[in-house]
């Protein structure tokens, strides 16, 4: 049994859903499970319509209407017979959300995002099931909320592996192809909750834990993981093997071609992740798998922009040590602030913070009252594994440099955007 992933790109209109034929019969493939993300930029899209709806704009409509038109021109070009029931159910969901929309009271935001932000998926798979069942390929489309439970940590909840386990191995089958979500998963309540954007790598994860799947395939717009975003850093290079440590270290660092969280479970059951083309499935790509070694062994560059560079120092120049920085992460946590980069000296204190759901400033005011707090926003932060000197001037070039640290296998610098 596989595990395929098809992301937003590649699902992103009429040719896209029509490719994930010629990915299954190009790779052989009648066991799998399909795991789908949102179509194209969906997800951003009903973030709009969270927004919309909390601030209550004008614009609500229009947002809803985009997420409909968007879908309906997809249909009314993959089954040219309008009567098909495909119609109705995608219709269906879109008046599901509208139910939500309307009978919600919590102001909450990150749950009110959780109950409108997964009809991308669930009308995606939708399609997908629907469109592959039409070109005769048999499957069962499943709501990943009967199967991934979580905790109530909205946008970001946490798996409760042993309820999940048991309700996967009872309802997916091994044989055959099965049709789910990526990135959405259900609380103990059956309030639906998300993995993390991005996070439909990580549903592939769990599927593939959890049946202990033969191998994970993540089909992508680029070739497979290269040395660095192609959108960033020029002339990047396809890495033909890598390890799950190597791996993790990349995408912990923000490398955006593996959700962090996905190689975890593919790691303790050793199972192989492929990272390939969905425009050339038969080749090879990255594979990702125990202990193998970087090949090719050259630098691998991240970058990781919109971080804040948050410096604190003692107000009466006594020692930053255990206690401050101790009560500090105690902060950082509470705060749901990810900490990429620290560095220290016995009077201040470095991090570069992730602030992605927007509670720094709160923070920020705390902290003032306690030390002498400088704090950058709009910070990127470079990360190169595996680096030169050469890579490092190179990449240093006309960069205000902000602050730099490295180890053996990691630099990393903080320059202003
Ligand atoms: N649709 C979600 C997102 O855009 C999940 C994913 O694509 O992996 O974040
Ligand atoms: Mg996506």
């Amino acid at each position: 049994m596989k595990v395929f992933k098809f992301g937003g790109a590649s699902v992103k209109d009429v040719k896209g859903v029509q490719n994930v034929i010629n990915v299954l019969q190009k790779t052989d493939t009648s066991n799998a499970i399909i795991i789908v993300s949102a179509m194209g930029k969906i997800t951003n899209a009903l973030e709009q319509v969270v927004h919309n709806y909390l601030n209550q704009t004008t614009e609500l409509k229009d947002s809803l209407d985009y997420i409909k038109n968007y879908h309906q021109g997809i249909l009314r070009e993959l089954f040219k017979n309008g009567r098909h029931p495909v119609f109705e159910k995608i219709e269906v969901f879109i008046s599901d959300l509208e139910t939500t929309l309307d009978r919600n009271k919590s102001t909450q935001y990150d749950y009110v995002y959780d109950q409108v932000v997964c009809y991308g998926e669930l009308i995606s798979t939708t399609i997908v099931s629907e469109y592959l069942l039409d070109q005769g390929y048999k499957n069962h489309w499943l709501d990943a909320r009967d199967l991934i439970k979580t905790d109530n940590s909205y946008r970001d909840a946490t798996v409760n592996w042993d309820k999940t386990q048991q309700n996967i191995i009872e309802k997916v089958s091994k044989i055959g192809l099965t049709v789910s979500q990526g990135f959405i998963a259900s609380d103990p309540n059956n309030f639906t909750t998300t993995l993390g954007r991005e996070g439909s790598d990580y549903s592939a994860g769990i599927f593939a834990y959890c049946i202990q799947a033969a191998s994970v395939s993540i089909w992508k717009d680029v070739p497979g993981v290269l040395n660095g975003d192609p959108r960033v850093f020029k002339n990047v290079k396809l890495l033909s093997q890598i390890s799950y440590e190597e791996a993790i270290e990349l995408a912990f660092y923000g490398a955006s071609v593996i959700h962090p969280k996905t190689l975890q479970p593919l790691q303790r059951k050793e199972i192989p992740l492929y990272v390939k083309s969905f425009i050339n499935p038969e080749n090879e790509g990255t594979s990702v798998k125990k202990g193998q070694r970087l090949i090719p062994f050259i630098p691998c560059y991240i970058v990781k922009k919109n971080q804040i560079l948050l410096s604190l120092s003692s107000l009466d120049f006594s020692f930053i040590v255990e206690d401050n920085i101790s009560e500090l992460f105690n902060l950082f946590y509470n705060y749901q602030l990810k900490v990429d980069l620290i560095q220290n000296s016995a009077i201040s204190f470095s991090v570069c913070l992730d602030d992605k759901f927007n509670t720094f400033d709160q923070l920020h005011t705390k902290l003032k009252a306690k030390f002498r707090v400088i704090c950058e926003k709009n910070v990127s932060l470079f990360t190169i594994r595996h680096a030169t000197d050469d890579a490092i001037s190179l990449l240093e070039r006309n960069k205000n440099i902000l602050l730099k640290q490295s180890t053996k296998e990691t630099y990393q610098m903080v320059v202003k955007q």
